[in-house]
């Protein structure tokens, strides 16, 4: 049975703990691999390594940490195939969908290579006479990442890219469902020059994940992952004097207005409903159909399902994967069960697939009419393939419903309205919105996060608020005096 091991100090380095989790491969249902679980004696060795990697690297210089950026990006762009394999090996999402991650991921990387201009301060000359005042940015020290099992490459590189850019020195516990991209990451951090120990990984769960929200070391914490382990990695970290931000689950409505093109919205809601098999945190999982545009609709997403293709993601001719684990497979299925016993209609039935692949986590796709707000497959995040299209009679009572959801992640409206969509825009109380566009991640400049329940912390990840949540500013004020001048003054200092 392969071993997944850790990676400390630029080598990987057996667990210690006795503790290891299975890694199965979705597609066939077969464990592949045992992977270690930290303990908190583990977590801590690592973050000894990573604090005197983090006091080296934060006096390298802006060019240098550049360099090592470009190169990383460079090795990542060639390398990116054997990486979606793995990906696609023990997550399960279809090659194509892995390699979108890793592009997504790779933006991130691209950013941070900008880094000189990005730690750039401000400067105000002559504030008083002979005085300027000027800030400057500075890392944290040791930062840590927690990830979730849906983008094993993208959200470790939204974190690690602008961390270690910085100057900090980053420690990863990424899922012990999907744990090898991490390892694969680490390795092209080491060819592409960052020195040892800068970039760590831990493997493990609770138990790892407690150690690094205690340990006095670590500065900052960046989670992903679902909305209840989010708020407590949120509320510990921050009792242990840390910086976090934790961002949490989701439940994405897209909009359909009566003047939007059915056919396009169709198109849309299924790709964004059951691409990666719906495990993504920005999936359309709620359709929200206003007034007459419902019927059509539901009838053009159904005539689209029996034409998608379920099955192993190494087959380039499948569109959609397994789901990650059979509990979570178990799970989706209850849901289902759920909203038909709630009332739902089940215009296409994920249970009934009959030409599924027989070993593996596989689910056919699930489209749910007539779902109201009262209903479990509603209010819950189901993170499967099923998409629930929930019928309202105006464009109020579509952004009522939003406003009135737990979530606040992404949202979409799709009308040919302009002053729809900006009314939309202004009214909504999501993190980010698309016109239509169903999955409207922001580009690696801007910054990803969700409000209300799918974000605890005051920073967005990555892009500027990235480089804000693994800096802290230092403010200088300075003057050089003529010693001619100098005198005593016991007053608060005042400007002159
Ligand atoms: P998860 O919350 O189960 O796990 C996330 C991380 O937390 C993992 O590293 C895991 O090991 C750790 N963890 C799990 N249980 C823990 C516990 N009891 N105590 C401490 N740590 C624990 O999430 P997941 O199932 O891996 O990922 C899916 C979830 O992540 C969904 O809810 C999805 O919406 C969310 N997600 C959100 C975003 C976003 O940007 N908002 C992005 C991707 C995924």
């Amino acid at each position: 049975m392969e071993r997944i091991e850790h990676w400390i100090g630029g080598v990987s380095t057996a667990g210690t703990s006795g503790r290891v989790g299975p890694v199965f491969n979705p597609a066939t249902g077969e464990q592949i691999a045992e992977v270690a679980l930290a303990g908190a004696d583990e977590v801590g060795r690592a973050v000894s390594v990573a604090a005197a990697a983090a006091a080296a690297w934060r006096t390298a210089s802006l060019s240098k940490r550049s360099a090592v950026l470009f190169k990383f990006r460079e090795l990542l762009a060639e390398r990116s195939g054997d990486l979606a394999a793995i990906i696609t090996r023990e997550h399960g999402k279809v090659l194509a969908d892995a390699a979108g991650e890793i592009a997504r991921g790779l933006e991130n990387a691209e950013f941070a290579t900008g880094i000189p201009h990005l730690m750039k301060g401000s400067f105000s000359e002559q504030v008083s006479t002979g005085v300027d005042v000027y800030s400057i940015r500075q890392p944290l020290g040791v930062v840590a990442g927690i990830t979730p099992f849906n983008f094993p490459a993208m959200v470790p590189l939204w974190m690690c890219a602008t961390a270690i850019a910085a100057g900090n020195a980053f420690v990863l516990k990424p899922s012990e469902k999907d744990p090898s991209a991490s390892l694969f990451l680490a390795r092209l951090w080491q060819e592409a020059g960052l020195p040892d120990g800068v970039f760590t990984v831990v493997h493990g769960d609770k138990e790892a994940v407690d150690a690094i929200l205690t340990h006095p070391a670590i500065a900052a914490v960046s989670f992903v992952g679902s909305t209840p382990i989010a708020k407590y990695i949120y509320e510990t970290g921050t009792a242990h004097g840390k910086r976090v931000q934790a961002l949490g689950g989701a439940k994405n409505h897209m909009v359909v207005l009566p003047d939007a093109d059915v056919e396009s919205a169709a198109d849309a809601a299924v790709s964004a409903g059951y691409g990666s098999a719906g495990e993504r945190c920005m999936a359309i999982s709620v359709v929200v159909a206003v007034g007459e545009v419902a019927q059509s609709l539901v009838d053009a997403i159904a005539a689209r399902l029996p034409k998608l293709r379920v099955g192993d993601g190494t087959d380039p001719a499948s569109e959609m994967g397994p789901l990650v684990t059979s509990a979570h497979r178990d799970r989706v299925l209850s849901y289902i069960a759920r909203g038909e016993s709630e009332g739902a209609s089940v215009v296409a039935d994920g249970r009934d697939a009959s030409d599924l692949p027989e070993k593996g986590f596989f689910l056919g796709v699930t489209l749910l009419d007539h779902v109201t707000p009262a209903m479990d497959v509603y209010r819950d995040e189901i993170f499967g393939p099923v998409l629930g299209v929930v019928r309202v009679e105006t464009y109020a009572e579509a952004v009522a419903l939003i406003n009135a959801n737990e979530y606040g992640n992404g949202t979409a409206i799709f009308t040919r309205d302009g002053g729809a969509a900006r009314q939309f825009q202004f009214d909504v109380d999501a993190g980010m919105v698309g016109v239509n566009v169903p999955i409207p991640v922001p580009v690696a400049y801007y910054s990803f996060g969700g409000w209300k329940a799918s974000l605890f912390g005051d920073t967005h990840m990555y892009g500027p608020d990235g480089i804000h949540f693994f800096t802290r500013t230092k403010v200088v004020t300075s003057r050089w005096p003529d010693p001619g001048t100098s005198s005593v003054d016991l007053g608060f200092p005042r400007n002159h």
